[in-house]
């Protein structure tokens, strides 16, 4: 999973509005309401600090960024391109809302309600994508591939190759870079007027690369220099997630980010970045525990979204994201971390402050703010790299992740949270971040994390919220009121978001699997008054529908 969307979406499953039996298709007025399950926010993002070159080139960013989208549309299904024509006609109120419908999930099938089909005449939605032939079974491909030699075998599972059939009915390996020679080739010529026209070296070194790769299918250069990259311009184009080939996971789609970094964010996250080791050096374990000499941290991006295109833009709207895919540059290079900051902040608006309007007291409601969430967010992933990670088990090396196997996951969650909470407390104390916010910190924790149990609790961010609510619960820290609302409880909260993080530290440490079980057994379950309140949220947004206003104005 590279894509980050989880924590700011209320569940899929439980919004449902076609049961997957029901293949009737939806009238005007189901439509409507499918459709209103998304909230229509303008993304923008300010461009004014941008040189004229600079805006020149992201224009041109821009316009490649579309590109992706032509891409991304035959790759889920050959038939989405004459639909789209046949639907922009349309003026009837069926007509417009199936045209709105078909742009938010690229494609006639509704990915929240288990891909029901919402426009007449098309055929279920394709597992494999069209990156393999058409009358094609997935045994027939399977039976292929393993009598290929080696060198045909990594051609043909390929993350940039489609498979199509030769002249003789045999199957053929087909690179993209002629599979989609067209829009490639203008893609690519849109990033070389772009890197002619940026003044800065490492974005005018990805733009050349990738130049290169959509026309070599040799995206490893590329990749590489999209992890050096750090600039006032983001973009990420090309082929990365495979989910739309559900046959092997084998096929990249193609998407778009292009960004601006946001410089606020940038300078804020380098002053909790700097204080990583003099928190670790305090974390409330036991010494032993301790890493002296933290490693050194993937990097972190903080961006405003000028446009999302492709496989980028669809349900659930990511807001961050962790590329590349590709495991040779992961080896020799890592992964980057990419925060949308007003994607972000649109869902924070539009979904959180409703929920929270729901699920907490009215004056813990009046203290939630995106900025709190924002920084809680991002010394979450901070949070990931410190902490026990490499341990030593009666003189036997091992790691943390091993030791606790398929609670791994939610333990850790949890972890990032609560000491997250933890440092950010620390750090107030200790002056690095302003006094004040402090209340606005556990009050917006508290709405997230409740929204977050939503998603049921067979999912690791669900499970983590749960432990901790219930945690805090159980030490007063968190309050039920007469109202069923909650609130957090500012006199007692410092100390059971200390002793939960010493708790889950201690478990790391350890490695210790029956704690972790037992905890979890224990905690991170729904409770009824937790469910009640979870109850009322029926009426807010799943998700927003963004329009990408500064990229519309550029184009202009
Ligand atoms: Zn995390």
């Amino acid at each position: 999973m590279k894509k980050i969307f989880l924590a700011l979406t209320l569940a899929t499953t439980s919004f449902s509005l076609v049961a997957a039996s029901d293949t009737a298709l939806p009238d005007t007025a189901r439509l409507q309401a499918m459709l209103t399950r998304f909230v229509p926010v303008e993304i923008t993002a300010d461009v004014s600090a941008l040189p004229p070159r600079e805006r020149q080139a992201l224009k041109k960013l821009v316009e490649a960024a579309r590109i992706m989208d032509t891409l991304y549309l035959r790759q889920v299904w050959t038939g989405n391109e004459s639909l789209l024509q046949d639907l922009r006609g349309s003026e009837t109120p069926l007509g417009l809302a199936r045209y709105r419908y078909f742009m938010i999930n690229k494609g006639p099938w509704s990915r929240l309600d288990q891909n029901v089909a919402f426009i007449p005449g098309v055929p279920a939605k394709p597992e494999a994508g069209s990156f393999y032939p058409a009358n094609t079974t997935k045994t027939q491909v399977e039976e292929w591939l393993q009598h290929l030699p080696d060198t045909d075998s990594l051609q043909a599972r390929s993350y940039f190759t489609t498979i199509r059939r030769g002249p003789e009915g045999r199957f053929l390996a087909i690179p993209y870079s002629i599979e989609y020679h067209g829009e490639l080739a203008r893609a690519s010529a849109l990033l070389r007027d772009a890197s002619r026209l940026t003044t800065q070296p490492a974005l005018k070194a990805y733009l050349e690369k990738r130049a290169e790769a959509f026309l070599s299918n040799n995206y490893y250069e590329s990749d590489v220099a999209w992890m050096k990259l750090d600039a006032s311009i983001e973009p990420t184009l090309g082929p990365y997630e495979t989910y739309e080939d559900e046959w092997f996971g084998y096929k990249a789609a193609f998407e778009a980010f292009v960004g601006l970094r946001d410089e606020a964010e940038t300078v804020k996250l380098s002053t909790l970045s700097s204080a990583l080791q003099d928190i670790e050096n305090h974390l409330p374990v036991a010494p032993q525990y301790r890493n002296t000499k933290l490693g050194a941290l993937a990097p972190i991006r903080v961006v405003n979204a000028v446009i999302a295109s492709g496989d980028a833009n669809h349900p659930v709207y990511p807001f961050a994201f962790n590329l590349p895919n590709d495991e040779r540059v992961i080896k020799d290079h890592g992964t980057k971390r990419v925060m949308l900051k007003n994607i972000q902040e649109a869902k924070f608006t539009q979904i959180l402050v409703p929920v929270s309007q729901a699920v907490l007291t009215a004056a813990d409601q009046g203290s939630v703010s995106f900025d709190a969430f924002f920084t809680h967010i991002l010394m979450h992933e901070l949070m990931h790299g410190l902490g026990p990670q490499a341990i030593t088990l009666d003189g036997r090396a091992t790691t943390v992740r091993q030791e606790l196997k398929n609670l791994y996951t939610a333990i850790e969650e949890a972890k990032a949270d609560i000491a997250g909470l933890w440092a950010l407390q620390y750090l107030t104390d200790k002056g690095v971040i302003a006094k004040g916010s402090e209340g606005a910190m556990y009050t917006t924790f508290l709405a997230t994390s409740l929204r977050t149990i939503r998603f049921g609790i067979t999912e690791a961010h669900g499970r983590a919220s749960a432990l901790q609510v219930n945690f805090l619960l159980d030490h007063g820290a968190i309050k039920k009121e007469i109202d069923s609302t909650f609130s957090v409880d500012q006199a007692r909260i410092r100390e059971g978001v200390t002793a939960l993080t010493r708790e889950i530290l201690t478990i790391e440490a350890r490695g210790d699997y029956a704690k972790a079980k037992d905890l979890l057994a224990r905690l991170a379950i729904v409770r009824p008054d937790v469910k009640r309140v979870l109850d009322r949220l029926t009426g807010v947004p799943v998700d927003i529908e963004p329009r990408f206003t500064t990229a519309e104005e550029l184009a202009r």
